[in-house]
């Protein structure tokens, strides 16, 4: 059934300038603050009726569990200052023991080597492998890196084992890549995944000479800064959460917006482009309506910022001066689908529980009986998530690995969830409480086409005067790079919006 558009209202009747954001997931989030923070009129959309997409916190029966993303990293400086500017510093979590993660091998989880002793002491890789890992930085000098320009679709698992062998795919980069992305190292597309670690080879051949090398000079550079710098307190490494999960960084970016700047239930269904021919001036119209209205409402903007998935992106109605501006060009992204389950064991039921972060599962384990892809062991990162005669885990089940599984039912998952947790971690009896989650499309798919999507992007945002997209679709999947790429996506608007401001004939000149 068709919607019919309202005249569109302007959210100003003063010369500052408005720019809508689709999507309040944390990218959409992150930049409506930046903007706001600029002086510029700000409107969130949201199709659900809940802001942070996939920061997903919930707090019941004296639990609290996240079933999107659990934790986050602040290695990008957009990050960095986003968490200072929010004021939200006493808030952030750190988990207990975060450096003792798990790999299974043969069954059994087997603690991650964090330094190259370690690495040598454990039973996670053969002695051959070992070798490889030590002998790589003089296997491959810088000669050898021409090999990756003819590579540029090379899937993660070729590269990788390239450089270190495929037991270091299958008990290393498989569980990883599942872990954070529910993909595997076949599908992949190396340098969309690891861009940094591409760059790397490109640069310096070796990937452990050019790990050393650059954090060598990242470290020189940081020790030049600090003498300058004005004593701000450095930022702690590694993963992190919030006091309440990590929905509680949603609820503060939303806190920044009033009530009328965040549109929540406004599914945004059509975008239309169009310019004053007095003063010249383009502005874009957004049409969005409630799940059930068949009444859409219009407002009026100078520019937008798309963060919904290309997939929703690709259902709207985009028009540029009048003209249909058909998206068939948007190609098909694949998605992974994932189930997260919520278990409680009574601790005394536990024989086996592990100190750290969590365990992984790689794809060969599951000839030991395995199906899920990991679990985290929330309530031992974070004792203020369970009752303290409780162990809470968080278990993901799916991926590139499992699609079938992924949507299978809650006592299924159940099934496969506690009979895991029993070989990995002796965890007998049924669990005292389950929480199960599906996400349909939990991650976009970095394929080893993806450059048709980042091409795709590029096209719509080269085409479209003052129309720009963010969000994981677009430089990496964390929530730490969503956040960068919502504040670089502010950073043009703004950019674009200045350029705009001024008349018509300057413009002209300088484009
Ligand atoms: C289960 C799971 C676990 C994860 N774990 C981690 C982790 O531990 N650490 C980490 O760094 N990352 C993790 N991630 C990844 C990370 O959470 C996401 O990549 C990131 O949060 C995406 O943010 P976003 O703003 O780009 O997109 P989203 O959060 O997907 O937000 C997009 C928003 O757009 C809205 N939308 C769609 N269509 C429309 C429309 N037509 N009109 C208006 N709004 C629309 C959607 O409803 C949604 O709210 C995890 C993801 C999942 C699913």
């Amino acid at each position: 059934m068709g919607t019919s558009a309202t005249k569109p209202e302007n959210p100003t009747t003063s010369s500052v300038k408005s720019v809508a954001v689709i999507g309040a997931g944390v990218s959409g989030l992150a930049a409506a603050y930046k903007l706001k923070s600029h002086g510029l009129n700000v409107t969130v959309f949201e199709a659900e009726g809940r802001a942070g997409g996939k920061l997903r916190s919930v707090s019941d029966h004296g639990l609290i569990w996240d079933e999107g993303a659990n934790t986050m990293t602040e290695s990008d400086v957009e990050v960095q200052s986003l968490l200072d500017d929010l004021a939200i510093r006493d808030k952030q979590q750190f988990p207990i023991s975060q450096n003792k993660r798990y790999i299974v091998r043969n069954g059994l989880p087997v603690l991650i080597p964090t330094n190259p002793i370690s690495l040598i002491k454990s039973n996670i890789l053969s002695t051959q492998t070992k070798f490889k890992i030590f002998l790589e930085p003089f296997l491959w000098k810088k000669s050898n890196s021409k090999v990756s320009d003819d590579h540029t679709a090379e899937s993660v698992g070729g590269f990788f084992e390239r450089h270190f062998g495929k037991e270091v795919v299958d008990y290393l980069i498989d569980p990883f890549v599942a872990g954070t992305s529910g993909g595997d190292p076949e599908s992949l597309s190396m340098r969309h995944s690891f861009p940094e670690l591409w760059n790397l080879e490109n640069r310096f051949g070796s990937i452990i000479a050019g790990l050393i090398q650059s954090k060598l000079f990242v470290r020189k550079e940081k020790s030049g800064e600090t003498k300058h710098s004005s004593g701000k307190k450095k930022p702690q490494r590694g993963s992190f959460s919030f006091q309440g999960g990590m929905q509680t960084l949603a609820d503060t970016l939303c806190k920044e917006l009033d009530k009328d700047e965040l549109k929540l239930n406004s599914k945004v269904l059509s975008l239309s482009y169009g310019v004053d021919a007095k003063s010249d001036i383009g502005n874009w119209t957004v049409s969005s309506a409630a799940k059930s209205d068949k009444q859409s409402k219009g407002l009026s903007v100078d520019a937008i910022i798309m963060t919904a998935p290309l997939c929703n992106a690709k259902e709207m109605t985009i028009t540029n001066r009048g003209t249909l501006f058909p998206l068939n060009f948007l190609p098909e992204v694949t998605y992974v689908p994932l189930s997260v389950l919520i278990t409680t064991f009574k601790k005394e039921n536990v024989k086996r529980p592990l100190e750290g972060f969590g365990v992984l599962v790689p794809s060969v384990e599951q000839q030991n009986g395995l199906k899920t892809l990991g679990t985290l062991f929330s309530s031992m990162m974070f004792p203020d998530r369970a009752p303290s005669d409780l162990y809470l885990y968080t278990t993901f089940v799916g991926g590139s690995r499992n699609k079938e599984l992924a949507s299978a039912s809650t006592d299924e998952l159940k099934q496969v969830v506690t009979s895991d947790l029993r070989q990995l971690l002796g965890a007998e009896g049924e669990p005292t409480f389950v929480n199960h989650f599906h996400w349909k499309k939990a991650f976009p798919l970095y394929g080893r086409n993806y450059d048709s999507v980042m091409e795709a992007i590029e096209k719509m945002e080269k085409n479209l005067p003052g129309f720009f997209y963010a969000g994981n679709h677009k430089g990496g999947l964390s929530v730490g790079k969503a956040i960068a790429s919502g504040c670089q996506a502010a950073e043009l608007v703004i950019a674009y919006l200045e350029t705009s401001r001024e008349p018509p004939d300057a413009r002209r000149l300088n484009s």
